[in-house]
């Protein structure tokens, strides 16, 4: 068989089983069972796909076919240029929150050395540490409360070359900036953390119910993360600071809302769906 004939039936077997998107799907599965990249896939399609890698490839597309997130699936995914190691017990990364990081470096003073950023809830760390790798001069400081997620998290600090650089806290975020004073007070907070309402979590994608309710579950309202970052957090901001969040669909205004109580300067920004997905707050005058 060779790598067309394999890709061709990957494709069959994932949209036969209303997996959409299926080519796209085919192509990450067939790359990741050959261990190449897309430009070694598109030269070598005429090769003999080894059985071994036919073997890859067919566990991998029965795991999607079970409603295994992709990311999981492949055990990695790409993100902001840097490859993070993913799989069941942590969120995978989304191209949404790609879009935050850029946010936060466009916001950022690069004249400023040594500015202090917190990445809070950081799951794989695909926040922190692509802002790290981007702009070596940051101090940034991951926080996560999960032990799995933690697993994933010092595989990618290690795997990305910042398990120096780059501490990783275990830490509830719902507890404030208080329970972690041994920190240096943040110039930046950046969180894209879990939003989705507690009864709405039943009505999950398939896939998305595959990943950990500690990453999803937003509480009642879905915005109890929120009102701790704006209450227990954005106060303890040094003063210039800012704290940038992703939201769930029609959650910026209310996240908005709450951050008003502490800051005079809040825009709101869309992804590249149009939806307003990000709220970012100054700080200015407060203080504790
Ligand atoms: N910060 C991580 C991400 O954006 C994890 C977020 C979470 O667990 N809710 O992927």
């Amino acid at each position: 068989m060779t790598v067309s004939e394999l890709y061709k039936s990957c494709c069959d077997a994932l949209s036969e089983n209303g997996i959409g998107n299926a080519e796209n799907e085919a192509r990450f599965i067939i790359q990741k069972a050959l261990r190449c990249d897309q430009t070694a896939f598109l030269l070598n399609k005429g090769a003999v796909a080894e059985p071994f890698v036919v073997d890859r490839a067919v566990n991998m597309v029965h795991r999607r076919i079970r409603r295994e997130p992709l990311q999981y699936v492949l055990g990695e995914w790409d993100f902001f240029g840097y490859t993070f190691k993913v799989g069941e017990g942590v969120l995978a990364p989304r191209p949404e929150t790609e879009e935050l990081c850029s946010l936060v470096i466009d916001r950022i003073d690069k004249c400023k050395a040594g500015l202090t950023v917190f990445d809070l809830c950081s799951g794989t760390g695909c926040i922190g540490i692509s802002l790290k790798k981007t702009l070596p001069l940051l101090d940034v400081y991951l926080v996560e409360y999960s032990d799995e997620a933690l697993g994933y998290l010092n595989e990618n600090r290690i795997s990305l070359g910042v398990a120096r650089s780059v501490p990783a806290i275990k830490g509830d975020v719902l507890k404030g900036y208080e329970a972690f004073g041994f920190l240096p007070r943040p110039d930046i907070i950046v969180s894209n953390p879990p939003y989705i309402s507690t009864f709405e979590l039943p009505l999950l994608q398939t896939e998305v119910k595959k990943e950990p309710v500690v990453a999803l579950d937003g509480g009642e309202d879905g915005l109890v993360f929120y009102r701790a970052l704006a209450e227990k957090w954005l106060p303890y901001l040094n003063e210039g600071g800012f704290i940038a969040v992703e939201c769930g669909d029609e959650q910026a205004d209310d996240v908005a809302a709450m951050f008003s109580e502490y800051s005079g300067d809040i825009s709101i920004i869309k992804d590249f769906n149009g939806i307003d997905r990000f709220v970012i707050a100054g700080k200015e005058k407060y203080d504790i």
